[in-house]
């Protein structure tokens, strides 16, 4: 059933994925919690799309659990998919369709899986409204923008009103104007749809806003688990302070910016200019766990301290 009250959308365990000769995936463990929004980073060839693919059920893994929704997606039922959207990394097809048309046919598809706690599909109107190409509905596919196609596909992911979202980058290409808006759209679908969304990007600044938890996947294993924040806190020197005295620059990351600070006043007085000071970015935090799990820390113990 997909309706129930479990509280895991996502279960996995020792999760493998093996092409050719090459474990792809080495043992992933992970979860996501119904409601929450997870962002999945990791660099290139990490194993993401392999991951997502494997939880929408559009492959088989070579060893594992796995459970989504309660369900093995690889099993799953008509009902089970129903309720899981997904937005693909490209999509093209129906170039001749008009974008509301489109709409409302893949709207018919969820019609009979409609429950009075969640009316489906989502009505056309408002689901254009809600992505903002209200003005674009009686247009053909082909003649949308980058920028609209991406948010199309991102209506069709959404229009069965899914419990659960995939997302694999979905921001790719837009404008900073696009991206703002559908930020705005993922945290509207979490706080008054409840969905939850599992989802990947490059951007760290859009993690950052989004994320309930952050996952980092390198080299086929989870490496870091937990919000910004706690991320943040693994990584020794939190907050960068750089100064100039008597003509010379200093750079100094301490975990307390503000008494480094008053203590740099007390001893140095007037002579301190130019003075910055810069808490650790999700960046500065991403870049250090990566470079940790490839120095071969091995992800048993760095996922050990993020637990802490
Ligand atoms: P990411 O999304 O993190 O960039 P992917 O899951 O796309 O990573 O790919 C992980 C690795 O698996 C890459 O080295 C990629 O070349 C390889 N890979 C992906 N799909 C296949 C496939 N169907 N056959 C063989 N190798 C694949």
């Amino acid at each position: 059933m997909v309706d129930d009250d479990g509280t895991r959308a996502i279960e996995v365990t020792g999760l493998r994925m093996r092409y050719g000769s090459t474990d792809v995936l080495d043992g992933v463990d992970l979860h996501v919690d119904r409601g929450e929004v997870v962002v999945l980073l990791g660099p290139n060839g990490a194993g993401k799309t392999t991951t997502i693919e494997i939880l929408e059920g559009f492959r088989l893994p070579s060893a594992g659990q796995v459970r989504v929704m309660d369900q093995d997606p690889a099993r799953a039922d008509e009902e089970w998919r129903a309720g899981v959207g997904v937005v693909l990394q490209s999509w093209r097809d129906h170039g001749r369709w008009k974008v509301r048309e489109l709409l409302d046919h893949f709207g018919s598809f969820y019609r009979p899986y409609a429950t009075p706690q969640r009316p489906r599909p989502f009505p056309t109107a408002e689901l254009l409204a809600r992505v903002g190409l209200t003005e674009q509905g009686e247009q053909p596919v082909k003649t949308l923008s980058g920028g609209q196609r991406r948010r199309l596909d991102v209506a069709i992911g959404i229009v069965g009103r899914p419990q659960l979202l995939f997302l694999d980058e979905p921001t790719a290409g837009f404008d900073p104007v696009v991206r703002r808006d559908f930020h705005d759209l993922i945290h509207r679908l979490s706080d008054l749809e409840d969905t939850t969304i599992l989802l990947t990007t490059h951007d760290l600044a859009e993690a950052e806003k989004l994320a309930d938890r952050i996952l980092i996947l390198d080299r086929g294993r989870i490496v870091a688990d937990g919000s910004a924040d706690e991320l943040a806190r693994q990584v020794a020197g939190r907050t960068e302070v750089r100064w100039t005295a008597g003509g010379q620059r200093h750079v100094h990351a301490t975990d307390d910016g503000t008494a480094f600070v008053r203590d740099l006043f007390a001893r140095q007085g007037e002579d301190v200019a130019d003075l910055e000071v810069r808490r650790t970015t999700l960046e500065d935090t991403y870049l250090a766990m990566v470079a940790r799990s490839a120095e071969g820390a091995g992800p048993e113990q760095v996922e050990l301290e993020v637990a802490r």
